[in-house]
């Protein structure tokens, strides 16, 4: 089952949340609404659920309306599951009967087999409050699953878990996900764990929807510097045009190193990747804050007098004490014009 926003805009009295949010989550994929807090994440789920109603705009499912203005349908009539940061479970009804929750009486025997899935044999007797946080998760995924809805909405669900179990949960929940070909829309503020799980991604800034993608169309054909920095290693990085350079906070750089595509502007937001900077000694360069090293080559976190740091990369020894400057590879950072 397909999900499609088309145009939604959302207010909270005078404050606008959403702008034109427009985007298909695809049958079978998990799509991860991706910003940072207060970007309109959270809003834009709620209106899919039910949980709020739909001012402007229409969602559809399987190109069919499901909700806009003035249809407001609640949720136990939506095809939808949810999943919120902390499980939410019904506290005093045991774990076995919080998964039952959804099914009709003659499905209840399936209870069993949900709680194999998720991990949790043998405590389905339990009440929530015996459980773990990432067992409570789990439980809560098991949940939402349980009755098979075509769109699996989550809502940070890893949050409230600590990093270690968060990475075999998103890794156990992926798996499930996929083998039940569960169409899922995951909200996230974490880049690593919207690159992890996610089959695309929409990156929202501001109550838009920035760029819309697989992870590779976001690394390899950024729209925004904005977006790009979402990758390990990746920097944002200001550059002023001045002649055949750049004016940047760590010295002049030929304009040589921008990749075709940049912009004719002379104010430019620079992409560019800690492989794509090499350094070399020069008593008038930057200091050393940090070396690091991550098999054969080096990186080097090097520091300007106002304190601002660059990443370079490097495969001969570094001396922590010499200076640096760092030299962009010709062509290698993207450049976006500064808005
Ligand atoms: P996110 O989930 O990305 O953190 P939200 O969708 O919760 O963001 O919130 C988006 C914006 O709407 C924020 O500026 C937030 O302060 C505002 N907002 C959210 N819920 C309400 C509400 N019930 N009343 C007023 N403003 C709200
Ligand atoms: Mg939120």
């Amino acid at each position: 089952m397909s999900l499609e926003f088309r145009h939604i805009a959302h207010a909270y009295g005078e404050v606008a949340a959403l702008h034109d949010i427009a985007f298909t989550a695809p049958t079978g994929e998990i799509t991860c609404l991706l910003g940072s807090s207060g970007c309109g994440k959270s809003t834009l789920l709620n209106l899919a659920a039910g949980l709020l109603p739909v001012q402007q705009g229409s969602i559809l499912v399987d190109g069919e309306l499901m909700a806009e203005a003035g249809v407001n349908p609640p949720p136990e009539a939506r095809p939808v599951g949810l999943v919120f940061q902390d499980g939410a479970l019904f506290p005093h009804m045991t774990i076995a009967a919080n998964i039952g929750f959804g099914l009709a009486p003659a499905e209840r025997g399936l209870v069993g087999g949900w709680l194999q899935q998720v991990g949790l044999t043998g405590l389905g007797e339990r009440y929530p409050h015996e459980l773990s946080g990432g067992q409570q998760q789990r439980a809560a995924l098991a949940r939402a699953m349980a009755p098979g809805p075509g769109v699996l909405l989550m809502d940070e669900p890893f949050a409230s878990v600590d990093i270690v179990l968060r990475r075999r949960l998103r890794r156990d929940c992926r798996m499930l996900l996929r083998e039940r070909g569960a169409t899922t829309v995951l909200v996230t503020h974490d880049p690593e764990e919207a690159l992890d799980i996610g089959d695309r991604i929409a990156v929202m800034e501001a109550g838009r929807i920035v760029q819309f993608g697989t992870p590779e169309d976001l690394h390899e054909r950024p729209v925004a510097a904005s977006v790009g920095a979402i990758f390990r290693g990746a920097q944002v990085i200001k550059g002023a045009r001045e002649g055949d350079a750049l004016r940047t906070a760590f010295g002049l750089w030929p304009a040589t190193s921008l990749a075709d595509d940049a912009p004719d502007t002379d104010e430019l937001d620079l992409l560019i990747y800690a492989e794509q900077v090499a350094c070399v000694p020069d008593v008038k360069g930057l200091s050393v804050r940090d070396v690091h090293s991550i098999g054969s080559v080096t990186r080097v976190l090097l520091v300007n007098d106002a304190g601002e740091e660059i990443t370079a990369q490097t495969t001969v020894p570094v001396d922590r004490d010499a200076r640096y400057v760092p030299v962009p590879q010709s062509g290698s950072a993207r450049a976006f014009a500064r808005i």
